[in-house]
């Protein structure tokens, strides 16, 4: 385990001693091949894509559902997607009724794009939310999710694994989690496990504590860690999620939370119902909440027109999207 890791583990192994798991073993073969794809990654063509949306702001606005431009970003997501290799690539429309940020009346529409790896197990699912609110570059909240995504499936294109990979990006996550609401309760076949990245590239040098945080012991005080957060019934997922963080990405800081499912009892309660990782908790499908804290970190740029490229952290996101990759790698038994 990472350094601040082996700290908080330790708390968190008396924290949650009813789920005495472990990660999934893997063999020196497939590691082998995980850090092979990892010298692939893209750094400049992963940031180009994110500067790119950031200036787009200024020409098509944001990524609301009023806004009729937001055509412009669902086709340079997909093609995206097509230039990576995918064309099995759907678009599920999501109607909104009763829009909570625009005083216009409903229905609003917006699609969550679904990209499929085939593969015989059943589907290891990462996902993004790649709506915003309005007046808001969203960088942060949430393209530095989608653009994570992204990076994870042009890097997993051309590997095999076990299971079938599902890439989505949700519609209005902002809107009660409309998106991922419906997709949960039609998708024709149970994830065997979900990754949420929600907001992965904010950091500052002070973490601000949360009402109740200061029970949580060893709960950072820097804002400069990612917070992983899984429930009892997706524990070998965070187990593996962590694992992959210490074994190929070790300069991570990480915090690693095991709710159980009296989510009642725990004091950072709302901030983890709060994304899209909730709608699979709803259904008891292992899922993992992967995420920068930002409305915690002095400085915060959440929901605000300064959550723009500027305060982006390329190396942080970076660091989280490689071990977000090894994960998935690990999740979805990757073929060396
Ligand atoms: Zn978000």
């Amino acid at each position: 385990m990472g350094r601040i890791g082996t700290v908080i583990a330790l708390v968190l192994v008396v924290y949650s001693c009813y789920f005495p798991g472990s990660h999934t073993e893997i063999t020196a073969a497939q590691e082998a091949v995980i850090t092979t794809a990892l010298s692939g990654f893209d750094t400049a063509g992963i940031q180009s894509v994110i500067q790119y949306i950031d200036n787009r702001y200024g020409v098509w606005g944001a990524r609301y559902a009023t806004n009729s431009n937001i055509i412009n970003y669902q086709n340079y997501l997909t093609g995206l997607f097509t230039s990576y290799g995918y064309t099995d690539i759907t678009l599920q429309q999501v109607q909104c009724n009763d829009p909570g940020y625009t005083s216009a009346p409903g229905p609003l529409y917006m699609n969550n794009i679904i990209v499929v790896k085939d593969g015989a197990g059943p589907p290891v699912v990462v996902i993004a939310h790649w709506d915003s609110v309005p007046n808001c570059p969203a960088i942060d909240d949430n393209f530095s999710g989608c653009a994570g995504v992204l990076e994870i499936a042009r890097l997993a294109y051309s590997l095999n694994f076990e299971n079938r990979l599902v890439f989505i990006l949700f519609g209005f996550e902002e809107e009660s989690l409309l998106g991922s609401s419906l997709y949960a309760d039609t998708m024709s076949e149970r994830p065997k496990s979900v990754i949420n990245l929600e907001m992965i590239g904010f950091t500052s040098p002070k973490e601000n504590p949360y009402p109740g945080t200061d029970l949580l012991m060893g709960f950072p005080t820097t804002g400069d860690f990612v917070g992983v957060f899984a429930t009892d019934f997706s524990e070998t997922l965070g187990l593996n999620f962590i694992y992959a963080v210490d074994t190929f990405v070790p300069d991570l800081k990480y915090y690693f939370m095991i709710t159980d499912q009296n989510f009642g009892n725990n004091p950072l309660l709302s901030l983890l119902m709060r994304s899209d990782h909730t709608s699979f908790w709803e259904k008891k499908v292992p899922a993992l909440l992967v995420t920068d804290t930002a409305e915690l970190r002095d400085g915060a740029v959440y929901h605000q027109t300064s959550d723009n490229y500027l305060s982006f952290d390329p190396v942080f996101h970076e660091r989280i999207t490689r071990a977000a990759f090894a994960a998935l790698c690990i999740e979805a038994g990757i073929q060396p």
